[in-house]
């Protein structure tokens, strides 16, 4: 058995393949047969050009041209005659092997990209490095597994997967993840959950526990999985896929129905997205509003910053596809566990407390406000609303507004329309803020708060790290009490507050947060459905006292007890 943090609901029963970076132990070889190196050599060259070229067409076909351009740059690369003849006249004149000759020859041309002043030449060291360790796995006769060209139905063993490897990967045939690190809330999860596919994050050491072809049933809600089971368990679990089939199933019958409590609060319940890909997830699962959309995905992936156009044409997407429904657009949340290469930030000690967010956006206002602008001129093509992230002051608020009517200011000397009637709001996921909310709240709309960063900051729980996840605790009293805090704040302001941290859908945890008057929820859309129902089945009145008691409790356990006895 195998237990680590349930991240993405269902069940999964499949083929393991375990995908890993494997470790390249090439070591220098005398060689007397040159011509045997050098054809061996010119052998992976063509096979690596092959299989670059199924990539790119696969990734063409099913993610579109932007992303395939990846695959192009390496093809590139692999064409550059200056690096194929240094590799042969090395393997040549030194009498040595073709493997460890690649690897010199590639290292020394990072090492030359990687020095450039050129942004865009330092860039190209990537590339090298991911085409040099492709001509070294080929001449080594190693498999490359190449996610988005799965041909069987697996379920993915990893340490991690990166934003690029969910980006580039053959969804219809992914049944699940499961990986060694990763929260809850960490992005390799959240991804999981817009993919609508089961996944359990953080089990330490899965990659050496599973082996390629094993055959792994997990429970991506309880977090629960088993390596090869006996008949019986497996019988178990493939009757448990098809009640949670049937659950969804059911469920759908809820999908054009308002949410709206026993006592009829009324509620709004939104999705979060990274994609405007994920809205089809969104309307499929009755979602009424987005409630954040995270654009940093557009910025990643790729060499350099998507242009004004390609921005517009993301945004306006989204707005259209959803009608005259909220869509809550948050700018550049970049920094934290989220990197942009080409922005070459400097490594820091504390990446979460670093340069990041909207602090980089006001640093450098030229690349914030081409963000402003598509958003402005994508706004007459639905509801928008525009949401700053990491918010700390007021001044940063300021700031921030300061520069969106220096861009409106510019789009009518243009003649530009956009929308007169953009709400603007504040995520709320840093204490200062909370704490400071009958302040923020006079500068802005709205409020979201974000917990997946406010419980890591307010109890200085790195929400990255599974060797400390226990500490990290949504119904901890101060996260509760802070975020009563920041609901009352807008209230009394006359304003509403939204949640889009993971919370928000918590089955668990929404009782509370109905009670404690929250106005929006904004949750991975697979999670709509069952929130919509729970919502149905409570009283708010009864919440609104049982919320007043839980946020004077002493501890979680007390709380977690509490609300599960109050309903
Ligand atoms: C949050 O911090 O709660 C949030 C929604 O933002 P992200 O998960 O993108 O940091
Ligand atoms: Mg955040």
């Amino acid at each position: 058995m195998f237990k680590g943090t349930g991240a993405s609901p269902g069940i999964a029963v499949g083929k393991a393949l375990v995908y890993e970076e494997q470790e390249l132990n090439i070591s220098k070889e005398n060689i007397e047969d040159i011509n045997l190196e050098q054809t061996q050599f010119q052998e992976a060259i063509k096979k690596t050009k092959l299989q670059l070229q199924q990539v790119k067409e696969e990734a063409m076909k099913k993610l579109g041209a932007d992303k395939a351009s990846i695959f192009e740059a390496h093809l590139m690369v692999l064409e550059d005659p200056e690096l194929i003849n240094q590799i042969n006249h090395k393997i040549k004149e030194e009498k040595i092997n073709a493997a460890y000759a690649t690897r010199e020859v590639v290292d020394g041309f990072i090492a030359i990209f990687e020095n450039m002043d050129d942004e865009y030449m330092k860039e190209r060291a990537a590339d090298i490095r991911d085409v040099g360790t492709r001509i070294l796995k080929n001449i080594l006769g190693m498999e490359i597994v190449n996610l988005a060209t799965l041909e069987d139905s697996v379920i993915l063993v990893a340490h991690d997967l990166t934003p690029s490897d969910t980006a580039t990967m053959n969804k219809e045939k992914v049944l699940g993840f499961v990986t060694n690190i990763g929260g809850r809330t960490s992005h390799t999860a959240i991804m999981a959950r817009s993919l609508e596919v089961p996944a359990i994050v953080g089990l330490k050491n899965i990659t050496e526990v599973i082996q390629n072809g094993d055959l792994v049933v997990f429970d991506g809600e309880e977090g629960v999985g088993y390596i090869n089971p006996d008949e019986e368990l497996l019988k178990k679990f493939k009757a448990k896929q098809s009640e949670y089939e049937e659950l969804r199933r059911e469920l759908q019958e809820l999908k054009n129905n308002p949410s709206i409590s026993k006592d009829n609060r009324r509620v709004e319940l939104a999705a979060n997205i990274g994609t405007p890909k994920d809205v089809e997830g969104v309307l499929n699962n009755g979602g009424e509003g987005i409630g954040l959309y995270r654009t940093e995905f557009l910025y990643m992936n790729r060499d350099n910053m998507p242009t004004e156009e390609e921005q517009f044409e993301a945004y306006k997407e989204v707005l259209e596809s959803m009608g005259n429904r909220p869509v809550i657009i948050r700018t550049l949340d970049i920094g934290g566990d989220k990197e942009l290469p080409y922005l070459d930030l400097p490594k820091e000690m504390n990446p979460f407390l670093g340069y990041r967010a909207i602090r980089i956006c006001l640093d450098q206002p030229e690349i914030f406000k081409v963000q402003l602008r598509a958003l402005l001129r994508a706004s007459v093509y639905g509801n928008l609303k525009i949401m700053y992230p990491m918010i700390s002051s007021v001044e940063e608020v300021r700031g921030a507004n300061a520069i969106l009517e220096e861009v409106k200011a510019e789009l009518d000397k243009e003649n530009i329309v956009y929308s007169k009637a953009i709400e603007v709001g504040i995520m709320i996921e840093i204490p200062a803020a909370a704490i400071i909310g009958d302040l923020l709240i006079k500068e802005v709309d709205f409020f979201s708060i974000g917990t997946n960063d406010l419980i890591q900051y307010t109890t200085a729980v790195d929400r990255m790290n599974e060797k400390i996840s226990y500490l990290y605790e949504p119904f901890h009293p101060a996260i509760l009490r802070m975020i009563k805090m920041v609901i009352d704040h807008a209230h009394k302001a006359g304003k509403w507050a939204g949640m889009c941290g993971e919370m928000a859908g918590d089955p668990n945890i929404i009782p509370i947060l109905l009670g404690l008057g929250l106005d929006e929820f904004s949750m991975s859309a697979i999670s709509i459905l069952p929130a919509r129902k729970i919502i149905s089945e409570l009283t708010f009145e009864d919440m609104k006292k049982m919320a007043e008691k839980a946020v004077n409790l002493s501890t979680a356990e007390e709380v977690k007890n509490f609300v599960k006895a109050s309903i």
